[in-house]
């Protein structure tokens, strides 16, 4: 490396300024990641260009619960061949959180955030025992998070039905409208400058003379750096460098009931499933965050029927007035699975200027990876370590190593 490659702040810039550019950073993908990260890097000046393959916002942004998870949950779900490391997610929620705190007046929109707490509920003896397990994890992570009793959760959330045999409180636990988060932080990004191109699929990338040449629907840009922030298809797009990524396309399944009274305040959710319930803004009770069926990616992944029915029952032991609401929309939206089931963000070994950004809780942690990514892009210090989630340990070797 050469000296002058490093900052005042020992960190590297992720790649050497080229002789020409047309753009200082193109993004792929204009999801939750992609804006965030357009925002963050529009803001400190950078030209910044977004390519979009369909709609802003449409793909697991615009399907998913919207839960800004601080308490951890240890689920595995398809794709992932071991649960998430819940100790080593909890530092970085908590500073996720505290940027969400900002979001809206950053952003100068609003995005329903809603800072009601969140019970993590519990049914059977294994997920209790899991519940008094997480809550010594959280509290050595500096998370606030309290056990209750069955009892003692239904008097503090009266709808809470028989079957909860346990919960774990956690007051800052929330949940944003992802329909109005992505585009707003699009807007801000372009306000800031950056250019939006929608229904653009990226095909190639290349790099030549330490540029990147990023070709897509007919234009060709050049840049030092590219952020792939294509969530589900980010193993494709990292692939068209010539890139093998372990990383599983999934779908899980959402359902949002008929509006009703305002009645529900906290987000619930189950420790053993994973499935969360929420009343949003409008008064729809939002279930889901499960597998669904199969994913499509060259079109649209469908919702499970046994997956619906299976989801709703589970709701309505956690929550029974769930019970009389009627059943409006039920939907499935893709993700990218890890095999460590942990989110991925970094530079790819090799490749200067090429960082990935994805993977699970990608909405609760998108104010810190666009933080993060602006701080690599920099060369300064990001604001928590993410050494051990860089895409490397996802890199398929050949045999030759
Ligand atoms: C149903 C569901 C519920 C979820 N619930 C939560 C939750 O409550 N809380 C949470 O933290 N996380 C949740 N997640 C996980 C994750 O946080 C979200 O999926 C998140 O929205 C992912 O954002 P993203 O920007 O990485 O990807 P996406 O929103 O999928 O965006 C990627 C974008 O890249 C574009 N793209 C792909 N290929 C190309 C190409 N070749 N050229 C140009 N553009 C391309 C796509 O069209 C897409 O718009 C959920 C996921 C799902 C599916």
């Amino acid at each position: 490396m050469e000296r002058d490659d490093v900052t005042r702040h020992g960190h590297r810039p992720v790649a050497p300024t080229p002789l020409t550019r047309t753009a200082d950073v193109v993004i792929v993908g204009a999801g939750v990641l992609g804006a965030a990260t357009a925002s963050r890097l529009a803001r400190d000046g950078h030209r910044v260009v977004v390519l979009e393959r369909g709609a802003p916002g449409r793909e697991g942004s615009g399907t998913i619960a919207g839960d800004l998870h601080v308490q951890v949950t240890r689920i595995r779900r398809p794709g992932e061949t071991a649960p998430p490391d819940g100790a080593r997610l909890l530092p970085l929620q908590r500073a996720a959180s505290a940027l969400w705190e900002t979001v809206e007046d950053d952003l100068g929109a609003s995005v329903e955030l809603r800072r009601c707490g969140g019970f993590t509920v519990a049914e059977t003896e294994g997920q209790v025992r899991e519940l008094h397990d997480k809550h010594g994890r959280e509290i050595a992570a500096g998370v606030e998070t309290e056990v209750l009793d069955g009892d003692a959760a239904r008097s503090a959330l009266p709808l809470l039905g028989p079957a909860v045999a346990a919960a774990t409180w956690c007051p800052s636990d929330g949940y944003a409208n992802p329909l109005k988060v992505t585009p707003a932080y699009l807007a801000d990004a372009a306000r800031h400058g950056a250019e939006l191109v929608p229904f653009t699929p990226v095909e190639r990338i290349t790099r030549t003379g330490g540029t990147w040449r990023v070709e897509a629907g007919g234009r060709t840009l050049e840049a030092p750096v590219v952020v792939d922030a294509a969530g589900p298809w980010l193993g494709e797009v990292a692939a068209l460098t010539g890139v093998g990524l372990r990383l599983t396309p999934v779908t899980l399944q959402m359902h949002a009931t008929v509006r009703a009274p305002a009645t529900l305040r906290p987000l619930v959710r189950h420790a053993g499933a994973g499935l969360s319930v929420k009343q949003a803004a409008a008064g729809n009770l939002l279930v889901g965050g499960r597998s669904a069926g199969a994913v499509n990616l060259a079109g649209r992944s469908e919702p499970a029927v046994d997956g619906l029915v299976g989801d709703m029952a589970l709701a309505v032991r956690m929550l029974p007035f769930i019970r009389d609401l009627r059943l409006l929309r039920v939907w499935a939206g893709p993700l990218a699975a890890t095999p460590d089931g942990m989110p991925v963000i970094g530079e790819v070994p090799g490749m200067p200027g090429f960082l990935v950004a994805g993977g699970t809780r990608a909405f609760t942690l998108a104010p810190l990876w666009a933080e993060t990514l602006g701080c690599l892009v920099a060369g300064t210090a990001p604001p928590v370590d993410v050494a051990d989630l860089g895409p490397d340990r996802l890199v398929r070797r050949n045999r030759a190593g």
